[in-house]
């Protein structure tokens, strides 16, 4: 780790940091007997400091039963619930905050399920700290501007304020994804990819990370300094009115 900093703060890393973590990635073990093929080609990895190095935290394993156990991914998701998750689950039996268990009747089959409690501030962190190693991968430096995350997965109907923002930034994201014409990357694509999108006008990035096929998460890397966002405050007060309109 010689002279190498850290992709997020800039600091002396001190360890290689996969992005995503590597947990997200089946092992071969679980899955071999249903799934051909090799789950973890070419991980991407980046220099980081303890603080932002996910596995050293132990997010990187919340971030895993999150993203696996959703209701409604691909096959080799519901794998990684049967298998690795269960692993973590008896480790570390609090791992995920369980509201209730339930046994869901469809037809003349059961199944359980349980309701979890999502720590979203938690979820967001480590969703910051991909998109940040993303981008050092990508530019080979840190990104020094700021960073929001969106996601239907963070919709909680005690909030329909900030669901509206959600569903309407989403919306217009989808609405000009097709016009990025941007490469869709990820070795593993049943597991994840992502996709930039080009710098607009307003220094702004937005990155798509895809989840097991299925959950999307919207990262608007916004590199505007204190002087752009004076210059452009008219225009932004517009797109946040029509943003969280009803
Ligand atoms: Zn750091």
């Amino acid at each position: 780790m010689v002279d190498e900093i850290c992709y997020w703060c800039g600091e002396k890393a001190v360890s290689m940091e996969h992005v995503p973590p590597k947990c997200i990635f089946p092992e071969d073990k679980d899955v071999k007997e249903i799934f051909e093929g090799n789950f973890r080609k070419n991980l991407i990895t980046v220099p980081a400091c303890d603080l932002h190095n996910l596995k050293k935290s132990n997010l990187d394993e919340y971030l895993m039963a999150i993203l696996s156990a959703k209701v409604g991914n691909n096959g080799l998701a519901y794998v990684q619930t049967k298998t690795k998750l269960q692993r973590s689950l008896k480790r570390n039996n609090n791992l995920l905050d369980i509201e209730k268990n339930e046994v869901i009747k469809i037809g003349e089959k059961e199944f359980p399920v349980s309701w979890v409690k999502l720590d979203n501030e938690k979820l967001k962190f480590s969703l910051e700290s991909i998109a940040r190693g993303l981008y050092f991968d990508e530019n080979k430096q840190n990104f020094n501007g700021k960073v929001l995350v969106l996601s239907n997965i963070f919709n909680n109907k005690d909030y329909p304020k900030e669901m509206k923002f959600n569903k309407n930034s989403i919306g217009l994201i989808e609405n000009e994804r097709p016009s990025w014409r941007t490469v869709v990357s990820g070795e593993n694509k049943k597991v994840f990819t992502y996709q930039f999108s080009p710098i607009d006008g307003f220094k702004c990035q937005t990155l798509i990370l895809t989840f097991f096929e299925r959950i999307n998460i919207y990262v608007i890397l916004n590199g505007m300094t204190d002087v752009d966002r004076e210059r452009y405050e008219n225009h932004f007060n517009f797109i946040g009115k029509v943003l969280w309109e009803e």
